[in-house]
């Protein structure tokens, strides 16, 4: 029988969201191939992440109890162990920093061929999988001429998997080749120390060139603590230096999928709508009705922000 094998994603002690979209994107492989979900999880807290990776469609949940944080000499030789173990047909990991970290030598490791960023993933005769290019203008099809292969996923591209499951908790021992670990976690410092991260939060106010100058900043700020959300900017507002990076959506900035995304004077580029569209309500807030952002808004307003968001700010504090 066909294994999807699924590498969770985890950072500083905590699950990351990607993990449980992972295994709806497993499980949707593993049906289409007639075969088993079985995740990974490795190092950290395991016993507790597995307990948590335990939801509807997963048969196995490996736990991999070597060392706290990610490193990638040992992400490599668990993966390729687990997978020689269960003689997985596809590796699934996210479109993450430590998911791009290890999978290339992991493909490379195992000869099978590696897609990453994938938004869209179909196997019938053989798999083909759909990533955007260009920004996210255009779309393309990757068909994978191989028996076996390696996915990394986009985030917010597919739900998380909620419901509870029944898999079976397995330990996974292998022996590390400890000869072959080249770098060891030292300390871990936080980009922006003190600051938040945007991907997490459920509620973002996001701020554009429509905001004019720094000192305006305050007044989304205002609206931000009404509804106890999370400023976020597009890039204008980050290179003027108004906001610090770790704020920045989109393409070159950070990818987001909050329940409600609140565009302020933001006009929609094709490269910041790559870093939001996956929001699940997008309220957009600008004077300009042929703005780009309103194909995408669930809620418009077109008016003066300096009018609009005053006016939220007091309805909802
Ligand atoms: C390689 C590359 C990577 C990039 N990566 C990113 C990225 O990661 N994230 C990103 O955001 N951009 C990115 N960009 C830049 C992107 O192309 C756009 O330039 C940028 O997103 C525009 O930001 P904006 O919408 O804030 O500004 P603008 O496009 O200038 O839009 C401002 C909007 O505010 C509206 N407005 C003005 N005054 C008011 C008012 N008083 N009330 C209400 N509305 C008002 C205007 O109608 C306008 O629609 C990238 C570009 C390149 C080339």
């Amino acid at each position: 029988m066909s294994a999807v094998l699924a590498v969770a994603d985890h950072r500083r002690g905590e699950l990351r969201d990607v993990s449980f979209e992972l295994l709806t994107a497993g499980r949707e492989l593993a049906d289409d191939l007639d075969g088993e979900l079985h995740v990974a999880v490795i190092g950290g807290d395991v016993e507790s992440f597995a307990d948590k990776l335990d939801r509807d469609g997963v048969d196995v949940v490996h736990t991999v109890d070597e060392g706290e944080e990610f490193n990638h000499d040992v992400y490599v030789q668990a993966v390729e162990a687990l997978c020689g173990e269960i003689d997985a047909t596809a590796i699934l990991a996210p479109n993450s920093v430590n998911g791009l970290d290890y999978a290339p030598a992991v493909a490379n490791g195992l000869s099978i061929p590696l897609v990453t960023d994938a938004v869209a993933l179909e196997y019938e005769d053989g798999l083909e999988v759909t990533r955007e290019m260009y920004g996210s203008k255009v779309e393309t099809t990757v068909e994978v001429d191989a028996d076996r292969f390696f996915v990394t996923i986009r985030s917010g591209e597919w739900p998380a998997t909620e419901d509870r499951g029944d898999a079976s908790l397995e330990p996974f021992e292998f022996d590390l080749d400890e000869s072959a670990v080249g770098s060891r976690v030292t300390g871990f410092e936080e980009v922006g120390e003190g600051d938040v991260d945007i991907s997490d939060a459920d509620v973002l106010v996001s701020i554009g060139r429509g905001i004019e100058e720094e000192e305006n900043l305050e007044i989304v700020e205002a609206l931000a603590d009404a509804l106890d959300a999370t400023l976020a900017a597009s890039r204008p507002v980050v290179d003027n230096g108004w906001l610090p990076k770790n704020r920045q959506v989109g393409q070159s900035g950070k990818v987001v999928t909050p329940e409600v995304y609140i565009a302020v004077g933001i006009s929609g580029a094709v490269q910041h709508v790559a870093g939001m569209k996956g929001a699940k309500t997008i309220v957009a807030i600008n004077t300009d009705p042929n703005a780009p952002i309103f194909d995408i808004a669930d809620y418009g307003i077109v008016d003066d922000l300096f009018e609009v968001v005053p006016e939220l700010t007091e309805q909802f504090s």
